[in-house]
C-alpha cells in the first residue's frame, strides 16, 4: 500500500461508486420511524478493536444476517463515577441523528445490569492514526482529501446545530474504500448559542476552550487546523507532555512550520488557528464556504467527493469481512455481557437505550 503524492482530487469515479441519495425526503421519513433499540442475544461478539475512556469496542457479527458490526460497550457505574451520563445520553441521541456517509451509521442500542451497548457500522480500515503513524506525514494532496472529508462531516453536524469537540486522527476512521467515517461522538453536543464544558483532547482544544468562555461550532474549525497541520507536518504545531505548558503554548499561538508548507497550506491553517474568533476561517457570516473556497481546496470538486466519488489516497488491505488486521491488539477482559439478574441500580438514568 504506498502513499500517493500526486493525487487528483477531480478524479475519475471509482468502479464501485456509491450512488448519492436522490429522495432525501423518503429516506428521512423512514429513518424518523427508524427503531433503534437492539438486542445483545442477537449478536456473536469477538475481538476488541479499540478503547476509549469509557468502555471497548469490539467487532461483532449480526447472527440472523452475517453483517459485521462494531459494539461499543460502556461501564454505567465507570460513566456515572465520570459526570458522563448526559454526555452518554447525547451520544446516543446524535448518532441516532446523523445520517451522514462521512460519519459512523448507529444500528441501535440496549443495555443490561452493569453496560450500555451502542451498535455501529464496522468501519474496517481503522484508524487515520495508524496511518498516519506509519507513514509519519501525509504528502499535501494526501492531507487535503482527508481534511476534506472531515469538513464535510462536520458541516453536516454543523448544519444541525450539533458540535463534535473531538477531532484527532484516532477518532477518524478509514471504511472499506478509504473514506472517512468520523466515530466517537462521546463530546459532541447539540447548541444553539454556547457552550463552557472544558472537553476534548488536549493538543486539539481551541483557545476559547481553554479560557473557558463560552464557545460554539468555532472550536472544530480550530481543531481542523490541528489535523491538516498534524497530517502535513507528522506532529501537532502546539505540544508538550505538561497540561498546562501546552495550554499557554496553544493561547500564545506561534507556531514554527516545518518545509512541507508552502504559503497556501500556511495561509490556510493559520488562518483556522486564529485565535481571534471574528476573524477564525469557518467562523465569519460564510461559514465553512470560506475554508471550501481557499486556495488550498481549489482543485476539490466538492460534489464528487460528496458523492464519495473521488477515489481515496488509501485503500485499506481487507482480506475477508470483518476483518481485524487494521487495528491494534488489546488485552481481552472477561467480561459478562448480558447481566439481567439483579435489579439495575442505575435504570432511570439511560432511559433512551
Ligand atoms: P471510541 O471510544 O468511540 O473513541 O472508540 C475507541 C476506538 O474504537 C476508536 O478509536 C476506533 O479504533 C475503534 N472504533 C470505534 N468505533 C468503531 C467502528 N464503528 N468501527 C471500527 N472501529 C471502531
Amino acid at each position: 500500500m504506498q502513499v500517493p503524492s500526486h493525487y487528483p482530487l477531480h478524479g475519475q469515479p471509482h468502479h464501485h461508486q456509491q450512488q448519492p441519495v436522490t429522495d432525501v425526503s423518503q429516506k428521512q421519513l423512514e429513518r424518523s420511524y427508524r427503531d433503534t433499540h437492539v438486542q445483545l442475544n442477537e449478536f456473536e461478539i469477538f475481538r476488541t478493536v479499540g478503547t476509549g475512556s469509557f468502555g471497548r469496542v469490539r467487532l461483532v457479527r449480526h447472527k440472523m444476517t452475517g453483517v459485521y458490526y462494531a459494539m461499543k460497550v460502556l461501564k454505567k457505574a465507570h460513566v456515572v463515577r465520570a459526570k458522563q451520563v448526559e454526555h452518554v445520553n447525547s451520544e446516543r441521541r446524535i448518532l441516532a441523528e446523523c445520517d451522514c456517509p462521512f460519519i459512523v451509521y448507529m444500528l441501535g442500542t440496549c443495555q443490561d445490569r452493569t453496560n450500555l451497548y451502542f451498535f455501529m457500522e464496522y468501519v474496517v480500515g481503522g484508524e487515520l492514526f495508524t496511518y498516519l503513524r506509519r507513514y509519519h506525514r501525509f504528502p499535501p494532496p494526501v492531507a487535503k482529501f482527508y481534511a476534506a472529508e472531515v469538513l464535510l462531516a462536520l458541516e453536516y453536524m454543523h448544519a444541525r446545530n450539533i458540535i463534535w469537540r473531538d477531532t484527532k486522527p484516532e477518532n477518524i476512521l478509514l471504511d472499506s474504500r478509504g473514506h472517512v467515517k468520523l466515530t466517537d461522538m462521546g463530546f459532541a453536543k447539540k447548541v444553539l448559542d454556547r457552550t463552557w464544558t472544558l472537553c476534548g483532547t488536549p493538543d486539539y482544544l481551541a483557545p476559547e476552550v481553554i479560557q473557558a468562555k463560552g464557545y460554539g461550532r468555532s472550536v472544530d474549525w480550530w481543531a481542523l487546523g490541528i489535523l491538516i497541520f498534524e497530517m502535513i507536518a507528522g506532529y501537532p504545531p502546539f505540544y508538550d507532555e505538561d497540561h498546562y505548558r501546552l495550554y499557554e503554548k496553544i493561547l500564545a499561538g506561534r507556531i514554527q512550520w516545518p518545509p512541507q508548507f508552502d504559503a497556501v497550506s500556511r495561509d490556510l491553517v493559520s488562518r483556522l488557528l486564529t485565535a481571534d474568533l471574528s476573524r477564525r476561517l469557518g467562523n465569519l457570516h460564510r461559514g465553512s464556504a470560506d475554508i471550501k473556497e481557499h486556495r488550498w481546496f481549489a482543485e476539490v470538486d466538492w460534489n464528487r467527493l460528496a458523492a464519495r466519488e473521488i477515489p481515496a489516497p488509501l485503500i485499506p488491505p481487507q482480506k475477508v469481512a470483518g476483518d481485524t488486521s487494521n487495528f491494534d491488539k488489546y488485552p481481552e477482559t472477561s467480561e459478562t455481557y448480558g447481566d439481567y439478574t439483579s435489579e439495575d441500580p442505575y435504570a432511570d438514568l439511560f432511559l433512551e437505550f
